[in-house]
């Protein structure tokens, strides 16, 4: 036996470590994100029973479900994005699981996105939090805390103005810093998307799909609790449905930490 996974299950059952849920549900109320024509929107989340303890099954309840890759709390594998199309291992099924299972670095910006929804992570603010908590790992996720996740409202959650989305992200150049200089797992984020609203019009547009997948780095997105994680030590599992050259695919994102 491996003395650090029988102290694993000893804390976790002291109560010494915590299981922290950083799921949203997911169901016909679930938001979900709104694209400009001509490009193609992604259904909402549609349950249909099959049966419930009676004629069509009396023993059994199931449903049958129905919605896009990129729902609620979901994961972005390199494949959803044309810059990943190529890598290998780059899709649901064929990622290699120890890839599901990384630590989290958690860079808090509440109070700016307080005054401004539209903010920015860049470069200096890493920096910031590098010199309090020392660099970040590579293969660590990268999670933005925003507070937007207190937004249950989908309206309020989409934040869509007559100029578009109005949400937090990472400005191009942290997403370049994080992707070649750090070597990070992946973004996490408790918006719809990694990407800012307004990403659309950044050099490159999407900076959180086009950099990060191209490199063949992940997402997370539609987080939340977050500010239940220390900045550091935390561990994440985070992995998608084994969905055949799946982009993505709701996830139930498990953070464990120190109580
Ligand atoms: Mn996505």
């Amino acid at each position: 036996m491996s003395g650090v996974l029988d102290r694993l299950i000893h804390e976790l059952s002291a109560g010494a470590l915590q299981v922290i849920d950083l799921s949203r549900p997911l169901g016909p109320e679930t938001a979900v994100i709104e694209l400009p024509p001509p490009f193609a929107p992604s259904p909402g989340v549609t349950v249909e029973e099959i049966s419930h303890y009676d004629e069509r099954g009396p023993a059994w309840y199931w449903n049958r479900l129905a919605f896009g890759e990129h729902t609620g709390t979901h994961f972005d594998a390199p494949i959803h994005w044309i810059t990943g199309r190529e890598l290998p291992d780059n899709a649901c099924d064929t990622i290699p699981a120890d890839r599901f299972l990384g630590t989290a670095c958690v860079l808090d910006v509440t109070a700016e996105v307080a005054t401004d929804p539209d903010f920015l992570l860049v470069p200096p603010l890493i920096e910031a939090w590098e010199s309090d908590h020392g660099r970040i790992p590579a293969g660590a996720w990268v999670l933005l805390r925003t507070g937007w996740s207190e937004r249950t409202d989908p309206a309020a959650f989409l934040n869509v103005g007559e100029d578009g989305p109005h949400s937090p992200g990472f400005h191009p150049a942290a997403v370049e810093l994080l992707a070649r200089e750090r070597d990070v797992l992946g973004l996490g984020v408790e918006t719809v998307g990694t990407d800012a609203g307004q990403a659309g019009s950044f050099e490159p547009p999407f900076p959180a799909h086009t950099i990060m997948h191209g490199a063949g780095k992940f997402g997370l997105a539609s987080l939340c609790n977050l500010d239940r994680l220390p900045p550091t030590g935390a561990i994440l599992i985070a992995a998608p449905l084994k969905i055949v050259n799946g982009s993505g695919s709701p996830a139930r994102v498990l953070a464990i930490v120190p109580a």
